[in-house]
């Protein structure tokens, strides 16, 4: 096979594939069905994750390692997101147990090397991300890379918006989905959005709780026109890079 999709392969591929020596690394990548402005779908965040997913895999097999991209979590915790048509938010402990259920299962079959590449960045899910890994530490002893891009480690990396926390289907959001699915992008309406830089990070540390409420009646914020496909090209191979250098340090670890 050619390309790095788990379930494209068969259950004895698979078989084959965790009785070789080196071990598999999965990549899980995570995003949400959520309103993202008047120009990008409501399957951004699925989009972006599942590219960084696949980059991150290309990367980890150019270097002789075997690396899978999992089926993605489409669905999550997305209440800022309340009030705009398509958005479906399910309840933290949901998306909790999910994410916890299919790491389990895929620790119990012998995968021991799993990723989280995450691009959905409400506080009260990446929080529930966080507990599915806890759980699977607590459970198992399996540690799950998972570099959070919200925190300072990971977000100095990026660009300058994303930094300001204006960063749900601004300037960085759009590049990205120019870069990976720009028919999905509606240029039309891209080009004509004015700015909105109010800073998503400040105004939920200030105890906001939905795009409406901090001023995103479009459910937008930074500056989409500004997008552009090479930026999101550049931001998909930090973000890869982030993944890949986060398994790397499992290794550490682990051997
Ligand atoms: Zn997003």
């Amino acid at each position: 096979m050619s390309d790095y999709f788990f379930a494209h392969r068969t259950w004895s591929e698979l078989h084959d594939l965790l009785n070789q020596s080196k071990p598999c690394a999965l990549i899980l990548p995570v995003g949400s069905t959520e309103a993202h402005g008047p120009h990008l779908p409501l399957s951004t965040d699925v989009i972006i994750a599942e590219e960084v997913a696949a980059r991150a895999a290309r990367t980890l097999e150019s270097r002789g390692e075997s690396a899978l991209t999992l089926p993605p979590l489409a669905y999550s915790v997305t209440d800022f997101s309340e009030g705009f048509a398509g958005s479906v938010s399910i309840r933290a402990e949901t998306a909790t147990a999910l994410a916890r259920d299919i790491l389990l299962s895929l620790i119990k079959q012998g995968f021991m090397r799993i990723a989280i590449a995450n691009a959905h960045l409400e506080p009260a899910h990446i929080a529930t991300l966080r507990a599915a890994c806890e759980a699977i530490k607590a459970e198992t002893g399996v540690e799950i890379a998972f570099p959070d891009v919200t925190r300072r480690r990971w977000a100095q990396m990026l660009t300058e918006e994303f930094q300001s926390g204006a960063c749900h289907a601004g300037q960085y959001e759009s590049s990205l989905v120019l870069s990976a699915r720009p028919e999905l992008a509606r240029e039309e309406i891209r080009l004509t959005l004015e700015p909105k830089l109010i800073s998503l990070s400040q105004a939920i540390r200030a105890g906001a709780r939905s795009f409406i409420e901090i001023g995103g009646d479009q459910a937008y914020f930074g500056n989409p026109a500004a997008a552009t496909a090479e930026e999101g090209d550049r931001v998909f191979d930090i973000l890869a890079e982030m993944i890949v250098t986060a398994i790397d340090e499992l290794k550490r670890f682990s051997n």
